[in-house]
């Protein structure tokens, strides 16, 4: 399984001269099996790129099915999608694979980042079709040579992540989560951060259990890793991790690799290099790789080798 980076950033876009070399673009992983089938995680900004060269890839074919697994429909998770190529073909079926926000139907929610005051082309409007599937935590399925297991995360309003099994290997996508000991996220945010009572502790708890267990003996883990430890102090309240939580995740399921991903918009290359440096120091120690995701970067999942740019 190969994984290839189009958007690295958490929140919005930060394109300019400080983030050329990690790269400004939201949410969006490409995962490809063996056989060329193609996983597309999140469709943050990144998915534009990623759409540009699936449609290259399928110019000539009639029909084409394109599936898309969201982790939740925060902006930054979904504001590509009115920019996917393919939606603009004829023939192209894109299925959206997302748990759902709050009590509206998911197609309610994202057709409304294509209502006319946003964007000129309505989802009912565009050539190709779509369709939507729910996801529930602990509750498998499949999409073609790939198994996934979706994993409740703490999050304001919620989020998943994914582990996600093809070829005999593994994989994880954790974005976007808060740590399990702080305060519990529920279906609205606070300005502040909210004392966690004992039934919020306990299903904390059983949280992390359920996501230590999901991540047990995964090769790669990418990790929502938005904060720095003094950020975080101040931040707690957003539901955003930093590498020293996801790091002790990592340690105690037993990951080889751990990939710090959903970078704070104010992390510019040079604070990124910082980052990478401290804690490939600090996961040796812990027995995990660490790794910074970076725009264009592609992975083989179980080899170890200096990841390359994609072309
Ligand atoms: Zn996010
Ligand atoms: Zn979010």
């Amino acid at each position: 399984m190969q994984l290839i980076f189009w958007g690295v950033r958490g929140s919005y876009p930060v394109p300019g001269p400080a983030t050329v070399r990690y790269g400004g673009h939201t949410s969006c992983v490409e995962l490809r099996s063996h056989n060329g089938e193609c996983l597309v995680v999140d469709a943050g900004t990144g998915l534009r790129g990623l759409g540009k060269k699936l449609a290259g890839e399928n110019f000539h074919s009639d029909e084409t099915e394109y599936n898309l697994v969201l982790s939740h429909v925060h902006w930054d998770h979904i504001q590509g999608l009115p920019f996917f190529e393919p939606a603009y073909m004829g023939g192209s079926k894109i299925v959206v694979h997302a748990p759902r926000a709050a009590a509206d139907e998911l197609r309610q929610v994202i057709g409304g980042i294509t209502r006319h005051e946003f964007f000129p082309v309505d989802l009912d409007a565009v050539p190709a079709s779509f369709e939507f599937r729910e996801v529930l935590p602990g509750r498998e399925f499949k999409i073609g040579a790939f198994e996934l297991l979706p994993i409740g995360l703490n999050h304001p309003f919620g989020a998943v992540g994914y582990r996600i099994d093809a070829d005999g290997n593994s994989m994880a996508y954790i974005s976007d989560t808060a740590p399990f000991d702080r305060m519990l996220h529920k279906q609205h945010f606070t300005a502040a951060p909210e004392e966690p009572s004992v039934e919020d502790r306990k299903v904390l708890d059983d949280m992390r259990t359920a996501l230590v267990k999901a991540l047990e003996d995964v090769d790669t883990v990418i990790y929502d890793t938005h904060f720095t430890s003094d950020e975080y102090e101040h931040f707690p309240h957003w539901g955003h991790s930093t590498p020293d939580h996801a790091l002790d995740i990592c340690e105690q399921a037993g990951v080889r690799q751990l990939i710090l991903y959903h970078h704070a918009p104010a992390h510019d290359d040079n604070m990124m290099d910082k980052i990478g440096a401290e804690y490939r120091q600090k996961g040796s120690k812990q027995g995990v790789s660490v790794l910074v995701a970076r725009e264009h970067m592609q992975l083989t999942v179980g080899v170890t080798t200096n990841p390359g740019v994609a072309p």
